[in-house]
């Protein structure tokens, strides 16, 4: 077993390579891809690598959705790299389309232009309800009341480690809620009054921010158990009121649905659903995803996955298992605690180039993984 420091809060739950464990019980889990009929090959590497790094020895299935009919070809051949264990549904409509109270045509409009501006993806209306959907319906969706842990998964994703232990029993275990691998920032103009919007109906639920905050909390005088302003994200203002825009980027998310159906998660999203943003801005699920993260989850309930290697895009996380592969990050540490050699058990057989590895350490991820280590900046 690799040391590693102890004052790390957030370990990864094992070191080097595991004896697949495929007698274990499981928990009550799945996998989730939203994907397009026209998105099969891309969809099919994707589950080609989960299975070959992961789940042939786990056996999760793995829900298909679309907002429109599947083309048999998908489900044919889905259904077969999933060794069977596909599940192909369609969203319901009323979970994939405008809400009552915003008005289409100027949402429409709203649409072209910010597409006409440049902002990523924000041209599309498709991909507006994409970012609504993942920040609220998902939750509710029937087909899967029944379950409680997903990992979402997208197409065209590597998986670069073996993965030989169960995330989900682990997450159990550690009473995690939300598990990530890569930090990144958000770009700006897809959400200019989202922080301000979070912040607006943080202060309508009566948070105070005065040193009674911790007390308050146990005392449980407070509605929901919001932690101390929003400073773990934000930019160096003990006040929260700017956000550095880091956020966990959510194609990649193993999680806990509880937290994300409790009555403070889905009040936060109905809130923001109420003010239009998911279509007059582009208010991306990651970015509501990580904000709610920080206000409603205690920061040890979250778990950077820094063992599993991913890419997505142009994004790589290469853990330091790897050749040339990325130390742990520690923020209050810094990289000097690790030698390669003991950050070498970090991460099994993975077979991803260290050299491509971009996950933002300094910027993005050691900011959002401060609360997680003794220098606890946050409460400062
Ligand atoms: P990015 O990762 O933010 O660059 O955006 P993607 O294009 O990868 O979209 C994110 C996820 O939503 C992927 O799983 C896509 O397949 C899915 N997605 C986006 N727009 C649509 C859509 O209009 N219909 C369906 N069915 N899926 C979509
Ligand atoms: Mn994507």
């Amino acid at each position: 077993k690799v040391p590693r420091p102890a004052t790390e809060l957030d370990a990864p739950f094992f070191t080097s390579c595991q004896e697949p464990d495929t007698t274990a019980e499981r928990e009550n889990a799945i996998f989730v891809m939203l994907a397009r009929n026209q998105e099969r090959h891309k969809a099919k590497k994707t589950i080609k690598s989960i299975e070959e790094h992961f789940n042939k020895w786990f056996n999760y299935p793995i829900m298909f959705l679309n907002d429109e009919p599947w083309d048999p070809r998908f489900i044919a051949d889905l259904n077969k790299t999933a060794g069977g264990k596909g599940i192909f549904e369609v969203i319901p409509k009323e979970q994939w389309t405008f809400p009552d109270w915003v008005d289409q045509e100027s949402a429409k409009k709203n649409i072209k232009a910010q597409g006409a501006a440049d902002t990523p993806h924000a041209g599309l209306e498709g991909y507006h309800h994409m970012c609504r959907f993942y920040s609220g319906k998902f939750y509710q969706l029937d087909i899967l009341k029944d379950y409680k842990w997903y990992w979402r998964l997208e197409p065209d994703v590597d998986f670069t480690c073996a993965i030989t232990y169960d995330p989900f029993v682990q997450m159990a275990k550690h009473k995690k809620v939300y598990g990530y691998t890569i930090a990144l920032w958000e770009v700006g103009t897809s959400c200019p009054s989202l922080f301000r919007t979070t912040a607006d109906w943080k202060e309508l639920r009566g948070v105070p921010s005065s040193t009674l905050w911790n007390a308050m909390i146990e005392a449980s005088w407070m509605p929901f158990p919001f932690r101390r302003f929003l400073s773990w994200v934000s930019h160096r203002d003990a006040y929260g009121d700017a956000w550095s825009l880091c956020h966990y980027w959510s194609n990649f998310e193993i999680a806990d649905m509880d937290f994300f159906r409790s009555q403070a998660y889905q009040d936060y999203f109905n809130y923001l659903d109420k003010k239009g943003g998911f279509y007059n801005e582009r208010w991306g699920d990651a970015a509501v995803h990580s904000l709610a993260v920080a206000m409603l989850a205690d920061p040890q309930q979250v778990h950077h996955f820094e063992d599993i290697g991913y890419r997505h895009a142009k994004f790589y996380q290469c853990p330091a298992n790897a050749p040339g592969g990325q130390l742990p990050s520690s923020p209050s540490l810094g990289k000097k605690a690790w030698s390669p050699e003991i950050a070498g058990g970090i991460g099994c057989r993975c077979e991803c180039n260290g050299k491509k590895t971009h996950n933002y350490q300094s910027y993005c991820l050691d900011r959002l993984k401060e609360p997680n280590t003794p220098k606890k900046r946050w409460f400062s």
